[in-house]
Formats: structure tokens, sequence, C-alpha cells
């Protein structure tokens, strides 16, 4: 038995399902989670001493790599002083201005601890600014587990959710609509059903969570123009693409422009760190400003505003590392692509810039329901043999890639290989 076996036999007991987000237990896989040890650069190790070549990177946030010695310094030096006040800090000031001063889109912006607390919060500030109640989300895209964003995810347009989970009572998902992604016409249908009830429109301007799914030419823009001539917000959520497809993510990266955005992941730099922010008149709704309340002992530490600060800075100072990211997504998806095509199979790479999916279906994958065509059975033995062959996936077809810029040459050529060598 190996360690990580152990560890797992005492977790499920104490733990439900032995972990503490469901995405890291690798049951649709049928094996045993590997427990980590330590990470650093693009390598992972587990407690049994196995090195992997990592494209989980906590989920997005280690863009820069793991243990990135500038994030790490600038923590370990921070401790010093305390970990927490709970009182309004200097850096929470920098913080905000660096942000605000970069992203035009972002006037104003609250610090939270995860991007669940974004999103339940940034709905919140859009049905206070907008005095309504209704929200359109697409299905397939996930904005954390705030009750009203747990809404089955059929693959049709839903004028009223239905919860997705128990324990949510059907009055939090009442309000919640459903749209395709990529398909205006059945948000236009929606705004349709419920004239001047719309608060705001909330998207993964890249859909993320339903693995890597592009916005088509036009969507983003016409997600704009709806929003404009219904009166509703436009909510970006960026918490994976934020910071990650450019540094203003993709508000900037498809110039559109939102009036909220969500953030999370690579803004806390692996710390738990959550934010929302965007036009002033809408902020100022948030309390004590405003009449739309929202709080929290830990947002904003100052151990954690450090620790993204800190990557914020570099990524700003450093933007040949979007360039990098580019270069190096197109080598490793293209040229998974190639190998893909080559082998004949019934596959379908999507990709753009860091992100990128392999889907086991003949495609293309455009929404959720052609990502659900695809065959999560050849996913998982896909999955365990490049875990065998060090290389370490997200254990599931509807999560991303991510790759950091601590991927060298070396570390995706290794990938590639074993790629070439599964499908060869
Ligand atoms: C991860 C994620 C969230 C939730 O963030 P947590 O920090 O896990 O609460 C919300 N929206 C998107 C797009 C995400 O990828």
């Amino acid at each position: 038995m190996t360690r990580s076996e152990r560890l797992f036999e005492r977790a499920v007991k104490r733990i439900p399902g032995g972990v503490n987000s469901p995405v890291r237990a690798y049951g649709a896989i049928g094996e045993t989670p590997r427990f980590i040890e330590k990470a650093d650069g693009c390598y992972i190790y587990d407690v049994d001493g196995n090195r992997y070549i990592d494209y989980i990177d906590s989920w997005g946030p280690m863009i820069l790599g793991h243990n990135f010695p500038a994030v790490r310094e600038s923590v370990q030096k921070a401790c010093e002083n305390g970990l927490s006040f709970g009182c309004a800090t200097e850096l929470e000031v920098e913080m905000a201005e660096f942000i605000c001063e970069r992203i035009p889109h972002v006037e104003m912006v609250r610090m939270v601890n995860s991007g669940t607390e974004a999103v339940m919060s940034a709905i919140r500030a859009a049905r206070g600014y907008t005095g309504r109640e209704k929200i359109v989300k697409f299905a397939g895209c996930y904005h954390g587990h705030t009750d009203a964003m747990l809404v089955s995810a059929g693959s049709g347009v839903m004028t009223s959710g239905v919860p997705d989970s128990a324990g949510v009572p059907e009055g939090c998902t009442r309000d919640t609509m459903t749209a395709v992604y990529n398909d205006l016409d059945s948000v236009k249908a929606l705004f349709e059903s419920a004239p001047g009830q719309v608060a705001a429109v909330i998207v993964e301007p890249v859909a993320a969570n339903m693995g890597v799914v592009l916005p088509k030419d036009g969507f983003l823009k016409g997600l704009r123009t709806l929003c404009d001539e219904n009166g509703a917000l436009l909510i970006f959520d960026e918490v994976i693409t934020g910071f990650r497809l450019a540094f203003g993510g993709a508000a900037q990266y498809f110039q559109v422009v939102p009036d909220m955005v969500t953030y999370g992941k690579i803004i806390g730099a692996g710390m738990p760190v959550g934010a929302y922010g965007g036009r002033r008149d809408i902020m100022e709704m948030v309390a004590p400003a405003g009449k739309v309340y929202q709080a929290g002992t830990l947002s904003g530490n100052p151990i954690a505003m450090t620790a993204g600060l800190t990557q914020l800075k570099y990524l700003w100072e450093n933007p040949q590392v979007y360039e990098e990211l580019e270069k190096k997504g197109e080598k490793l998806y293209g040229g998974m692509e190639k190998i893909a095509e080559d082998s004949g199979r019934a596959l379908t790479l999507n990709h753009i810039a860091s992100l990128g999916s392999l889907f086991f279906t003949e495609g293309p994958v455009v929404d959720y329901a052609s990502a659900k065509t695809s065959d999560t059975a050849a996913f998982a033995e896909y999955f365990k043999a490049m875990l065998r062959m060090g290389i370490h996936l997200a254990p599931s077809q509807f999560e991303a890639m991510f790759l950091s810029d601590a991927h060298g040459e070396e570390a995706i050529e290794e990938t590639l290989d074993c790629v070439r060598r599964y499908f060869g």
C-alpha cells in the first residue's frame, strides 16, 4: 500500500469523501488521490516520492509556477508582523490601487476570501443596484458553490433554475435563468420572458469548468449589447481568466467591457483570496458606503494581500510572461492537437493561451451539450496512463489544463512524448 493510499484510508473516516473539495477526489477515475508533499516550478511531488509535471497549478493560481521565490519570500517577511489584524492596512489600499489603476473597467474593488464569495457578493451588488432579482447564467459555467449558482445544468434554456445540490432551497434558484453558452438567441429569449426583471448576466468569458470552451466571435460583444438594451449588468467571472489571458483578463483580451468582474485564484497567488469590482456607481452600493451588505473577518488579510500583490506586480512588470504563455500554449496544445489528429481517434482540442482541454469526442465542443458528448471512460484511461508516466492532470474531463511560466521547453516536450506514446 502506498502512503497516499494509507492517508486516504484515514482521510475518508474524518473528512467527507476524504477531501476538502470534491474535485480533488479521483472518484471519476476510480483511483486514490495522490497526497502532495511539495511543489516547485512546474513539478509536484507526492508523499510516495513520485514527481509529476503539474498541469493543475492549484487550479490556476500558480501562473508563475509553484513556490515562486519572490512570492514565498514576501510572505515569510510579512508573517513577522502578525498574521491578521481585522483592521484596515496600507496593503489593502495598495492592492486596490494597483488593480484599479491598471484595469480601466475596475474603478473600485472589494477583497473577499474566495471566488465563490466574490460571485455571491457581485450578484448581491448587481441586484441591489438594479433593484431586479433575476440572474442569467450559462449551462456548464461554474461560479462557485453559492446557492443561487448551483443550478441544474441542463443543456436547454431554463427560465427558472432547479437546484443542482441537496440542501439548496428552490427559492434560492428560482430567479436563476440558464442560457446556452455561445448562443445569443437563448439569452435574448430569457430577456423576453422576463422583461425588466434581469439584474445581470454572469458568464465565464472563456468557459473553463466544462473543459475549455472558447467564446465564438461576437458572443461576448453580443452579451454586452443585450445587457445594454435590457438595462441589465454584465458580470465577467474572471476567477480563472483574470490576470491569466492578459493582466486585464478576458475583458482586455477580447476588448469587451463588463460592468462588474469577479477574481480569484491568481489574485491570491495560492492564498485564499477573491475580489469583485467594477463601475464606481455600482460598487458604491456596497456597505458601509451603500446599502448592499457584505463583510469578512479575514478579507484583505495582510499575508494573502502580500502574496497576491507580489504576484500581480511581477505579472505587470513582466508582460512577456503573457507572450511566453501564448507560445507555450501553442506548442503544447498545438502539439497535442496534431497527435490527436494523427491518432484517427475522436478527439477535440480546445485551447487559448495557457488554457487547454482534450475532449474525447468528435467535436466541435462549443457549449455544455457538446462537452457532455465526451467519452469520460476514455478520458479516465488516458488520465491514469498519463499519471503513471508522470503527468499530473486534473482528474476530470471537464477541467482545464493550466500552463505556468515555469513550464519550460523540456517539460512540454516530455509531456508531448507521453501523449504521443499514449495515442501512438
Ligand atoms: C474556481 C472558480 C470559482 C470559485 O472559486 P473558489 O475560490 O473555488 O470559491 C468561481 N468561478 C470560476 C469561473 C471558477 O473557476
